[in-house]
C-alpha cells in the first residue's frame, strides 16, 4: 500500500488522524472487506507514523482542495445549475472560509509543494481556480485577487463567445492581462476548449504546445499550468501536457491533494450554483461532493 494520504476517503483520513487503533477494527475485519480493508489502511499508516521522521510524516500527510468555479452571474439558466455561482454567494464563501483559519495556497507554493522545494503545508489552505474566462467571471476575481485565484483561459476563444457554454461572452486579452496584474495567475484551458482525449495526437498537441505559446506571448508571466477543457484527460494526455512544458495539470476528478498526487491529475472539486457557505466549507475539509445527507436548498432560495 504505497498509495497517498488523499487516495482514501474523509471518513478514513479521520481515522488516521484520530489514532484508531487497528486491532480495534480485527473483530469487524470478518464481516466484510470494507473492514478489513480499513483495518489494513489504519495499520499501514500507524507504521509509515513510526518510521517517519516528523519532516516525512508533514509531508506525507500534508494536503490541499482546489475548488473550481466557471460563471458568476447567479442566473441558474437551465444547465448551467452547477457552473453558475452569484458574485454574493461567492463572497460569502470566501469571507466563511477566512473566519475560519482558510488560507490561499498560492500557485508559486502549490508548485514547490509537488516539486518537493517545500516540504510541508500548514494546515486548511485551499486554491480558488476559474475556468473558462466568462465575462462575468472577470469583476469576482478581479475583487478575489488578494486571494491568489488561477484563472485557465482558452487562448483562441478569447474575445468570442463560449460554444461550449450557450454561448456566453468569453473576455478578452485585455481584461486577462489586467487580472494577471492584480495578482491572478493565468494559466492555459488549450486552445479551443475541446476534449483532449478524443483529438488525434498532432491537433491534442496543437492545442497544448500552441495555448502555451499564446498566453506567454499575450501575458508576460503567465504561469505554465493547464486545467483540461471538462476534465477530460488519459494517460497519453496527461503525458502530451508534460512534453508541452506544462509542470502541473488540473482534471476535475474529486478529492485533495497530497505530495503523493500526480501533478498532471491534480484533483478539483467543483461549487455549484445551489451551494452555501457551509457546503463550500465541505468541498474545501474533504474535497469531495456533498454527501447524500447533506441538506439542499430549493432552487427558489439559492439567491
Ligand atoms: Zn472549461
Amino acid at each position: 500500500m504505497s498509495q497517498g494520504w488523499c487516495e482514501a476517503p474523509w471518513r478514513t483520513r479521520l481515522l488516521r488522524r484520530a489514532r484508531v487503533p487497528a486491532a480495534l477494527l480485527a473483530p469487524l475485519a470478518g464481516l466484510s472487506p470494507r473492514w478489513a480493508e480499513l483495518r489494513d489502511d489504519l495499520t499501514h499508516w500507524a507504521g509509515v507514523r513510526k518510521e517517519a521522521s516528523a519532516a516525512e510524516w508533514r509531508r506525507a500527510t500534508s494536503s490541499y482542495a482546489v475548488l473550481v468555479y466557471h460563471r458568476f452571474a447567479g442566473e441558474l439558466k437551465p444547465g448551467q445549475e452547477r457552473i453558475d455561482i452569484a458574485p454574493r454567494r461567492f463572497r460569502r464563501q470566501l469571507r466563511l472560509l477566512r473566519a475560519l483559519g482558510f488560507r490561499p495556497l498560492p500557485l508559486d507554493e502549490l508548485l514547490a509543494f509537488h516539486r518537493g522545494e517545500l516540504n510541508a503545508l500548514p494546515r486548511r489552505r485551499f486554491a480558488i481556480t476559474v475556468d473558462d474566462a466568462i465575462a462575468d467571471a472577470v469583476e469576482p476575481l478581479r475583487e478575489a485577487a488578494s486571494l491568489s485565484p488561477q484563472l485557465f483561459v482558452p487562448t483562441a476563444e478569447l474575445g468570442g463567445s463560449a460554444h461550449w457554454i450557450d454561448g456566453e461572452p468569453v473576455a478578452g486579452w485585455e481584461e486577462v492581462r489586467a487580472l494577471a496584474a492584480a495578482g491572478v495567475a493565468i494559466g492555459s484551458h488549450t486552445r479551443h476548449h475541446r476534449r483532449l482525449s478524443q483529438l488525434g495526437a498532432a491537433e491534442r498537441d496543437v492545442e497544448l504546445v500552441g495555448s502555451l505559446a499564446e498566453l506567454r506571448e499575450q501575458v508576460p508571466g503567465a504561469s505554465a499550468v493547464i486545467a483540461y477543457p471538462n476534465g477530460d484527460h488519459d494517460d497519453a494526455v496527461c503525458g502530451a501536457a508534460a512534453a508541452a512544458g506544462y509542470e502541473a495539470a488540473f482534471t476535475t476528478e474529486k478529492g485533495r491533494n497530497d505530495a503523493a498526487t500526480d501533478r498532471y491529475r491534480l484533483r478539483r472539486v467543483s461549487v455549484h450554483g445551489a451551494d452555501g457557505a457551509l457546503a463550500v466549507l465541505w468541498k474545501v475539509l474533504t474535497g469531495e461532493a456533498l454527501p447524500a445527507w447533506w441538506p439542499r436548498r430549493s432552487r427558489s432560495k439559492s439567491r
